[in-house]
C-alpha cells in the first residue's frame, strides 16, 4: 500500500475512508455515551404523579363526535424547551414525499447532501498539488473505493460495526442503498472513460486488467439492476440471490487492481463473520408451541425462544424444519408479537403472526388451515435484530399505532411497557395509547384475546388515578361498530395529538408507528405540526420492508 501513498488519486480515496472512519468513530462516542447515561438513570424507579381528571370528556369529544378537539380541563403546562431546539425537531422530522424515492425527512435529505458532498470534494479536490485531477476517471475509481471499504459492513446484521455506532441493520440498509448506487455511478463514469480510450471490447479483453476491470463493471452492474425496487417488491429471490454477485465483484476487482483488496478487506471479513454467525444460528431451531391459521389469511406461530429479546425486535425464520417444509432455503424477517415477558407471572410464551403477502406467506397459511403439523415441532431463527429509535419506557405518555398486521410490533412493546408498569420496574410511561386501524372486525380476532387479557391485566393491576391504558380500534370497511372500543374510519392523528397535549400538559410524547406508507407520513406531519416549546413528539417508524 505504501508504495501508492503519495499518489494523488490513491490517497483521494485513501483519505476519503479516513473521512469516514472519523464520522463512525464520532456517532460511536456519542452513543456509546449515551448507552452508559441510560445505563445509570435506568434502575432509578421513578415517582409516578395522578392524572389529570377527565377521561369521559375526551371520549365524547375527539372520537365518538366526528374528532372535533376537547375543550376540556387542562393539565398545567409550561414550556420545556427552547424555540430554537423546537425549530430544529421540526425542520429536522419535516417529511416531503419524492418521486422515484418514497418519502423523506428534511433530516435523511440533509445526510444525503452531506454524503453526496464528501464525494464530490474527494471528485475534485487537489492532492500533492496535483490541481483538479486530470486523471478524474482514475480518482473516480479510488473514491468508489473509498466507498466500498464502507459497503460491506452496512450490509451485516452481526457486526461491531453496528453495535458501535448502535444503528440497527433495518436502518444501516438504506445507507448501503445509497453507498452501493455511488459506487456503481463512479465506477460506471470509470469504465465508460476507460473504454473510450481503449477503444473497443475486443482490445479491452485482451488486456488482462482491462478484462477484470470490464467483468468487475458487469458484477455490480448485475447487483443494481437486480436491487430496483421492482425487482426488491415483486422478485424479490431474484434480488437476493443476484446479490450474491458481489463476490464475483470483490474477486475480479482485487484481480483488476490489487488496492481493491486494501480498501475492502476489512469490511469482507466482517461480512463473512456475519455470514458464519447466521449459519451457526441455523443450526439452533427452536421448539413450536403451535401453529393456527386465522382469519384473514394470518399464521400465527407460537413458540419458546430461549434467548434474549426486546419488545418490537424481529428474526429471520426459516420452515425447513416442519414436515412438509414451507421453503427449504428461503429466510423471512417477522417481528415478534410478543413482549419478552419480564416479571410476568403468567405461563408466556413467544409469538409471531405472518400476514399474506406472496408465496412463501401463502404456502405457510394454507398448510396450517389444512392442520396438518404435528407439534411439538421446530423452526429456525436467526435474531434477534433490530431495535425501536425510541426509549418508550422512558417517556411518560405513549401512542402506539398500527395499520393492519403493522399491529405485531405495536403490540410487543405494548405489552412489555404493561408488564413492566405492573411489575414495578423502573419505568417512566404512565399513559399508553392504543391505536389499531383495521378493515373490519375478522382482522380483530388476530390480536383480540391478546389486547382484552392485557387490558384486564392493567386494570385489575395498576391503579387508575396514576395509570393509563386507552386501546381504539379503527375500522376502515365496517358500517358498525359492535363496541365502545371500534370506531368507524380512520383517526385523525393531528386531533389525537392536539388532544393529548391538551390533556397532559408538557411533557415530550413517544409515538410508535407501523402500517403503510400513507399512515406513517401523516403521523409524521402531525408529531412536526404539534410538536412546541411545551413538548416535542418524536416518532419511531416501522415499514416491513428492508
Ligand atoms: C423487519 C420486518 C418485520 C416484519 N414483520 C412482519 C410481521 O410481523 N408480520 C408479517 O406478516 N409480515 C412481516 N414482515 C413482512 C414479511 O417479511 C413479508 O411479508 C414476507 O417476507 C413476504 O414473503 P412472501 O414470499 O410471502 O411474499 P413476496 O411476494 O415474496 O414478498 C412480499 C414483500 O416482502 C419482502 N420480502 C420477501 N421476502 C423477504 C425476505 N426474505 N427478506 C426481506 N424481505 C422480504 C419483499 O420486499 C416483498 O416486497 C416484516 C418484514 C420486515 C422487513
Amino acid at each position: 500500500m505504501n508504495s501508492y501513498i503519495g499518489e494523488p488519486d490513491f490517497n483521494a480515496g485513501y483519505y476519503q475512508a479516513l473521512t469516514y472512519v472519523a464520522i463512525v468513530i464520532v456517532i460511536s462516542i456519542v452513543y456509546q455515551t449515551k448507552q452508559v447515561q441510560r445505563y445509570l438513570s435506568g434502575s432509578k424507579v421513578p415517582e409516578i404523579p395522578d392524572l389529570p381528571q377527565r377521561r369521559d370528556k375526551y371520549e365524547q369529544d375527539v372520537y365518538a363526535q366526528g374528532m372535533s378537539q376537547s375543550t376540556t380541563a387542562l393539565a398545567p403546562t409550561s414550556k420545556i424547551h427552547f424555540t430554537p431546539t423546537v425549530y430544529a425537531h421540526k425542520l429536522w422530522n419535516y417529511v416531503f414525499h419524492i418521486l422515484g424515492v418514497g418519502d423523506m425527512s428534511i433530516g435523511e435529505i440533509i445526510i444525503f447532501i452531506l454524503y453526496i458532498a464528501i464525494n464530490i470534494i474527494f471528485l475534485v479536490i487537489p492532492f500533492n498539488g496535483s490541481g483538479i485531477p486530470s486523471t478524474i476517471n482514475i480518482r473516480a475509481a479510488y473514491v468508489a473505493l473509498g466507498n466500498a471499504a464502507f459497503v460491506y459492513p452496512m450490509a451485516t446484521r452481526n457486526s461491531v460495526f453496528l453495535k458501535l455506532i448502535g444503528v440497527p441493520f433495518e436502518r444501516m440498509i438504506r445507507f448501503h442503498r445509497w453507498v452501493g448506487r455511488t459506487i456503481f455511478y463512479l465506477l460506471t463514469f470509470h469504465a465508460s472513460y476507460q473504454i473510450t480510450i481503449v477503444g473497443n471490447l475486443r482490445q479491452i479483453f485482451n488486456r488482462e486488467v482491462t478484462r477484470y476491470g470490464f467483468l468487475a463493471y458487469i458484477s455490480i452492474f448485475i447487483i443494481i439492476v437486480m436491487s430496483h425496487s421492482l425487482f426488491r417488491r415483486y422478485f424479490f429471490e431474484l434480488f437476493y440471490w443476484s446479490h450474491f454477485f458481489f463476490i464475483f465483484f470483490f474477486i475480479f476487482g482485487c484481480l483488476h487492481q490489487p488496492q481493491f483488496l486494501v480498501f475492502t478487506i476489512y469490511g469482507f471479513v466482517l461480512y463473512v463473520i456475519d455470514r458464519a454467525i447466521r449459519f451457526i444460528n441455523g443450526f439452533k431451531p427452536v421448539e413450536m408451541v403451535s401453529i393456527e391459521a386465522l382469519s384473514g389469511g394470518v399464521t400465527r406461530i407460537v413458540f419458546d425462544f430461549k434467548s434474549r429479546y426486546e419488545a418490537g425486535q424481529y428474526m429471520f425464520v426459516n420452515f425447513s424444519n416442519l414436515n412438509p417444509p414451507v421453503s427449504l432455503i428461503a429466510w423471512h424477517p417477522v417481528s415478534f408479537s410478543s413482549a419478552p415477558g419480564i416479571g410476568s407471572d403468567d405461563v408466556s410464551h413467544d409469538s409471531i403472526h405472518m400476514k399474506i403477502q406472496g408465496s412463501f406467506t401463502r404456502r405457510l397459511y394454507a398448510q396450517s388451515q389444512e392442520g396438518i403439523y404435528n407439534m411439538p415441532s421446530k423452526m429456525k431463527v436467526d435474531g434477534p435484530y433490530g431495535r425501536p429509535t425510541l426509549d418508550f419506557s422512558s417517556y411518560r405518555t405513549v401512542v402506539l399505532v398500527a395499520g393492519g398486521i403493522g399491529i405485531t410490533p405495536m403490540f410487543s412493546i405494548l405489552r412489555d411497557l404493561v408488564d413492566r408498569q405492573i411489575s414495578n420496574k423502573p419505568i417512566v410511561t404512565q399513559s399508553i395509547y392504543f391505536l389499531w386501524t383495521i378493515p373490519d372486525t375478522n382482522a380483530y380476532s388476530w390480536f383480540g384475546n391478546e389486547l382484552t387479557e392485557t387490558n384486564d391485566k392493567f386494570t385489575k393491576r395498576l391503579p387508575e388515578n396514576k395509570y393509563l391504558l386507552d386501546i381504539k380500534i379503527f375500522l376502515t370497511k365496517s358500517s358498525t361498530t359492535p363496541s365502545s372500543l371500534f370506531f368507524q374510519g380512520r383517526p385523525d392523528f393531528l386531533t389525537v395529538m392536539q388532544d393529548l397535549k391538551h390533556y397532559h400538559g408538557s411533557g415530550d410524547i413517544a409515538v410508535g408507528v407501523c402500517g403503510p406508507p400513507s399512515m406513517l407520513k401523516e403521523v409524521r406531519k402531525a408529531a412536526v405540526a404539534e410538536s412546541d416549546e411545551t413538548c416535542l413528539i418524536k416518532v419511531h417508524r416501522e415499514t416491513f420492508e428492508l
